[in-house]
């Protein structure tokens, strides 16, 4: 009797799907789903924290490292990284161009932006107008910064818990801005150049009306944005967030949009709240390009998920997770991370 091999099915069989903003596929193993989880589950940590605690040194008023001391802020604090992974005043210049030692000097404004006094809210607690707040200075920043010649990119992020390298619980995201265009925003700036070039539509705008089709990878929905899975997801609870009209920039948000942005990230971001074991995993951001003379290429988006995953979250039909790689997940499910803009340098 003759073995037949069976027709290919994606929720299935080993493939590999491809990614349009990277150019590049990704291996999905639907069948490593069933294998036995026996690594490391992440604990929560303890809930209870202080509104103010005398030893942060992001609360209103406290000490930080250096010897500055914070004003007693009321809404939310933005201030330039007393550690900051780039400096503004740096040298310009290269060394060794074309041989295998290639090395080019790089300057940038890291800042710590505090989204609230409170010491025990998170983003998720705090009330629609303090939250309507942090989105109206990550708008002014992207404005500020994105004006500066000797900015090309900016980025607004968030990471959650000690395993992600967030050094302190108090509510407060990072903004990281570049003089070039980091790597992965400039592969993504390339391909949706390209896309429109092709096509005369953003490629990301083509894309969401073609998910909005299938049904199949969207999260949830409101009057602005949608939240799905992408199609060739590597993180454990990547979300793509988009807004229902093109928006290239960030700051060109209307207010309802702006409204609407945080509702969306923690709508989406709920099952995962409560599906995890630790919600110390989340990373992402908005990615808002700019690029020269193809500015309406682009749009506007919000990206995050988590670095790990756990058995709790393997159990969950809805999720497919393969090596820590989320390959697709019928509905619900996602962390809340932070927003990101840029602009490609002059
Ligand atoms: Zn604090």
């Amino acid at each position: 009797m003759s073995r037949q091999t069976p027709a290919f099915e994606p929720t299935e069989h080993p493939h590999r799907r491809y990614n349009p903003l990277m150019d590049e596929w990704v291996l999905v193993s639907p069948h490593r789903t069933k294998r036995p989880w026996q690594g490391q589950v992440e604990k929560l940590p303890p809930e209870v924290r202080p509104a103010y605690d005398p030893t942060c040194y992001l609360c209103p008023g406290n000490e930080r490292a250096g010897g500055v001391r914070n004003p007693e802020y009321t809404s939310t604090f933005v201030f330039e990284n007393d550690f900051a992974a780039l400096l503004p005043d740096g040298p310009r210049g290269e060394l060794d161009a074309g041989s295998f030692f290639h090395t080019q000097a790089e300057t940038g404004v890291c800042r710590v932006i505090c989204f609230s006094p409170r010491h025990d809210l998170t983003l998720g607690e705090m009330e629609q107008a303090e939250i309507r707040q942090v989105v109206d200075v990550w708008c002014e920043q992207v404005v500020e910064l994105g004006s500066r010649p000797e900015i090309a990119y900016v980025q607004l992020f968030e990471n959650r818990g000690a395993m992600m390298g967030a050094s302190n619980p108090h509510p407060h995201g990072q903004l990281w801005s570049n003089y070039r265009v980091p790597q992965i925003p400039a592969v993504e700036d390339r391909q949706q150049a390209a896309y429109f070039a092709v096509h005369g539509r953003p490629l990301l705008v083509d894309y969401l009306a073609a998910e909005v089709e299938a049904g199949a990878r969207l999260v949830v929905e409101n009057a602005s944005w949608v939240a799905l899975v992408p199609f060739w997801a590597v993180w454990p609870f990547e979300t793509l967030v988009l807004p229902r009209r093109h928006v290239v920039q960030m700051p060109d948000l209307t207010a309802d949009e702006r409204d609407d942005i945080l509702a969306i990230i923690n709508a989406a971001a709920r099952p995962i709240s409560r599906a995890a074991t630790s919600p110390a995993t989340i990373r992402g951001g908005i990615t808002i390009e700019e690029i020269g003379g193809t500015i309406d290429a682009t749009c506007a988006s919000v990206s995050f998920g988590s670095w790990i995953a756990t058995n709790e979250r393997t159990n969950d039909p809805r999720i497919t997770i393969v090596s820590g790689v989320v390959a697709f997940c019928s509905s619900s499910t996602r962390e809340m991370v932070a927003p990101a803009t840029a602009k490609r340098h002059a």
